[in-house]
């Protein structure tokens, strides 16, 4: 195999590598926390964190009506009993039945608003909830997918480089050199001759260049000054 051939080959190897790192690069960003999957997350804690809230107020107002209401049944069976005689004595228990019976319809009232609140606490978690578990399974099957090209693609680029290291083995260290320093300069360091025309610059290449290319011989585009490479 003529020079030119292999090092076309070596610059299909790399462009083909060049490809695939950048594929792997680009699903390494993708891979990780999604911010919708983390925004609804931190939603439906707060969500759920006001109707726990809601519902600590709820039990601890039932709790002091309970407490009352065992408050306001006793005074009445002493106000009711019969034992109390003393009027002052009597007006005073009733008054104190009275605004406890207040502070009771208070918290009744209260209950109702905060059960109220609950109820519509309840079907926001809900509808949150609902959304984060949809996201949260898309973003999961996302990811496993990502893996699973992301896998190929390092095998790919494993295949890729034992390819390309008995090839580069078997050119010579100073045309490797010059490959690489073209590469570098250029992005590409061989060009195709096609109907005469060098395919890295698109000039016509004159009869003599065309000539050393055909018979096998390392030769440069005049112009600019790729390897050239007939096919
Ligand atoms: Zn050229």
């Amino acid at each position: 195999m003529n020079v030119a051939k292999q090092l076309h080959q070596l610059q299909e190897i790399d462009l083909e590598l060049e490809s695939t790192e950048q594929a792997l690069k680009q699903i390494s960003s993708q891979l990780g926390e999604s911010q919708p999957v983390v925004s609804t997350r931190a939603k439906l804690e707060s969500e759920q964190q006001h109707l726990d809230d809601l519902k600590r107020q709820q039990h601890s107002a039932e709790w002091e009506i309970d407490d009352l209401t065992v408050k306001i049944t006793t005074a009445e069976e002493k106000l009711y009993g019969g034992k109390m005689t003393n009027p002052k004595e009597l007006a005073d228990l009733q008054h104190d039945v009275d605004s406890l019976k207040a502070r009771r319809n208070q918290l009744e009232d209260k209950t109702l608003e905060i059960m109220d609140q609950v109820e519509l606490a309840t079907a926001s978690v809900a509808k949150v909830s609902s959304k984060f578990e949809a996201l949260e399974t898309e973003w999961h099957s996302q990811q496993q997918k990502l893996s699973a090209e992301m896998e190929q693609l390092k095998n790919k680029l494993s295949d890729l480089k034992q390819k390309r290291q008995p090839l580069s083995a078997e050119i010579d260290p100073q045309t490797l050199e010059l490959y690489d320093d073209l590469k570098k300069q250029k992005g590409t360091a061989v060009a195709k001759i096609e109907q005469g025309i060098c395919r890295g610059c698109s000039i016509s290449l004159p009869i003599s260049e065309l000539q050393q290319a055909r018979s096998g011989n390392p030769v440069r585009c005049s112009s600019c000054r790729r390897i050239l490479f007939l096919a």
